[in-house]
């Protein structure tokens, strides 16, 4: 699934090519991805508007359009965004197709089609609950010390899951999360209230660096992922621990684990990570 830092870049890949364009048709091929309003209002009120920015909060996108209208994507597991030139032929089937006036379009893939769709009035943006529920994300000034260790003292459940509640913290996903918990050298099933105050600093420090450095690296391509324009991520290569079992720890030599919290893949070194109890 994309995560923050796939859908940063996701998000200025696509913006140079979109921004100012005006929309001559819409095409859906599968109604069940748009949320809200109807298919049939979602194509009329979007055909001829123009998309005047493009930006980025959590793992959702949003376009906003003329006449304070917001096309909200969330990618979900699959999704993907592609921007195709005029001329160049389709690369696959997309399930929605934004066709511009110059006869370029931004196509919406998704193989197991759980991504969502909506197109709201900017003022209607906290009908989407999970947008308007967004906690603070890494690398802003509201994700301070005292805020993780604030939240952290208030929950009692596993810190992987904890850390995955987008209410809590907005952007991270399994990937940032399994790495983040590595580099702070904190294990997956440790409880929230339970960190030390040196292990929240640790754990802050590594949240905003995996964040930075996913950033950096374009995001992950551990399967699917493409940004807007079709380039791989690069952070894949860097990573210390997801996607790793069986692999030796960057640090430590030691094998890396995979096992389950709360229902979610989760890798992680038993020597660089061990359970406090
Ligand atoms: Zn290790």
């Amino acid at each position: 699934m994309p995560e923050l830092p796939e859908v940063e870049t996701i998000c200025r890949s696509l913006r140079d090519h979109v921004v100012g364009k005006t929309l001559a048709e819409v095409e859906i091929q599968l109604s069940r991805l748009i949320k809200w309003p109807t298919p049939e209002d979602f194509r009329s009120i979007m055909t001829g508007r123009t998309i005047e920015a493009l930006e980025r909060r959590g793992k959702y996108l949003l376009f906003q359009l003329s006449g304070d209208w917001v096309l909200v994507v969330h990618l979900r597991m699959t999704g993907r965004l592609y921007y195709r030139a005029a001329g160049a032929a389709a690369t696959g089937s997309p399930r929605v197709v934004f066709h511009f006036a110059g006869g370029d379009a931004l196509e919406y893939y998704d193989t197991r089609t759980l991504g969502t769709l909506y197109l709201l009035r900017q003022n209607e943006l906290n009908r989407i609950y999970g947008l308007s529920s967004l906690g603070p994300e890494p690398l802003t000034a509201e994700f301070t010390p005292e805020y993780l260790s604030t939240g952290l003292a208030r929950r009692k459940g596993k810190i992987k899951s904890v850390l995955l509640d987008q209410a809590f913290i907005g952007g991270l996903g399994n990937i940032y999360v399994d790495e983040s918990l590595a580099r702070a050298g904190l294990h997956p099933e440790q409880r929230a209230h339970e960190l030390t105050q040196p292990e929240v600093i640790r754990l802050h420090e590594a949240i905003n660096f995996v964040i930075d450095k996913g950033i950096c690296g374009n995001g992950t391509t551990f399967r699917d992922y493409l940004d807007g324009i079709g380039n791989k991520g690069e952070f894949q290569n860097d990573l210390c621990v997801y996607g790793r079992k069986n692999l030796p720890c960057p640090a430590c030599g030691t094998l890396i684990v995979r096992t389950e919290v709360g229902g979610r893949g989760t890798h992680f070194c038993p020597q660089c990570q061990p359970e406090r109890k």
